[in-house]
């Protein structure tokens, strides 16, 4: 059986932007890692865990 993917959270530094993701499956979607943040357009988007907040988000999104 596949292991499920984690979710993760992308992260700017430079806005503080951030976006949680969640794959549905083990593909990632080409357009789902951002390597530029959308509102600044820095490059400096970081990877990072959830926390407990995020997964609260992630329930009711
Ligand atoms: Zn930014």
């Amino acid at each position: 059986m596949p292991k499920k993917p984690q979710p993760f959270k992308q992260i700017c530094k430079n806005c503080l932007w951030s976006e949680i993701v969640a794959p549905k499956s083990d593909v990632l979607l080409p357009n789902t890692i951002k390597s530029v943040c959308p509102k600044y357009y820095s490059t400096l988007i970081e990877r990072a865990e959830l926390n407990i907040l995020d997964y609260v988000r992630l329930k009711i999104m």
